[in-house]
């Protein structure tokens, strides 16, 4: 379970994100619409313990989350898939968090299958596409079989193939019981994927009601 209470950040002048409560439960897809610049990936940042918050506060699991150097057995994030060492090999990229985790060797060939990236898991990651960066960023999130999964804008990069491959994904595992709270700037997709939409707009929150009182709203 994911919970923001009050939470606020400022920049300079720019109140990025104003008192933004909700909560993301578990065995549901919570998605988090917003247009860019909203808040989003600043209030998702905060969750994960990321970035300080001006104020209030960021639970996961009932306690506040520090991402940095926390277990990815709790919980598995995909935020900026642009942002890996490239010069590795996609299996030892994984192979480090792993063992930086004390997860099981053995998931890393689990998750690389999982995501489609068992063909490419020995070439180094600087020639991967987007949408392959985005598979190896889920991943990892995946590794740990994390309770709660926080994804930013997992369809950037992707074919129409890997956003139905994404979907699927995320409904699966919301399925199997986890808490899945997942960004997006597009309301078809996440009419589409979530059973319950946060909106955001100019850092305030819009709406958290169900996903089809929210498309009967926007
Ligand atoms: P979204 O993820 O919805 O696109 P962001 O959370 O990235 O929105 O940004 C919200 C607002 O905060 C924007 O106006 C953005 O320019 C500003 N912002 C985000 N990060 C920073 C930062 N590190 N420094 C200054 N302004 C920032
Ligand atoms: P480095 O840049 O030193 O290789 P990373 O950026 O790979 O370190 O990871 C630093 C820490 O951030 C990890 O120990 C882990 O706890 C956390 N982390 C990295 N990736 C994720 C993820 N996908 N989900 C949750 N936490 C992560």
């Amino acid at each position: 379970m994911i919970r923001a209470a009050g939470l606020t950040k400022r920049y300079g002048g720019t109140t990025a994100v104003d008192d933004v409560s909700f909560t993301a439960g578990p065995g549901v897809v919570t998605g988090f619409l917003g247009p860019n610049g909203a808040g989003k990936s600043t209030t998702l940042r905060m969750l994960l313990g990321l970035e300080e918050p001006d104020a209030g506060v960021a639970l996961v699991g009932g306690r506040p989350y520090r991402a940095l150097g926390a277990p990815l057995r709790e919980v598995g994030a995909l935020l900026d898939a642009g942002d890996v060492h490239g010069g590795r090999r996609a299996r030892d990229h994984l192979r480090v968090l792993a063992r930086s985790n004390g997860i099981p060797a053995r998931r890393v060939g689990e998750v690389l299958a999982e995501v489609g990236l068992a063909e490419v898991a020995d070439r180094r990651i600087a020639g991967f596409s987007l949408g392959m960066r985005q598979r190896l960023g889920i991943a990892a999130a995946l590794l740990g079989d994390p309770g709660v999964l926080v994804f930013d804008e997992p369809i950037n990069g992707l074919d129409p193939e890997g956003v139905r491959w994404i979907r699927g994904l995320l409904r699966g595992m919301a399925a199997e019981g986890r808490a899945v709270l997942v960004s997006s700037h597009v309301l078809e997709e996440v009419a589409r994927t979530a059973d319950r939409v946060v909106v955001i707009g100019r850092g305030r929150l819009l709406a958290d009601a169900p996903t089809a009182e929210v498309l009967a709203r926007f």
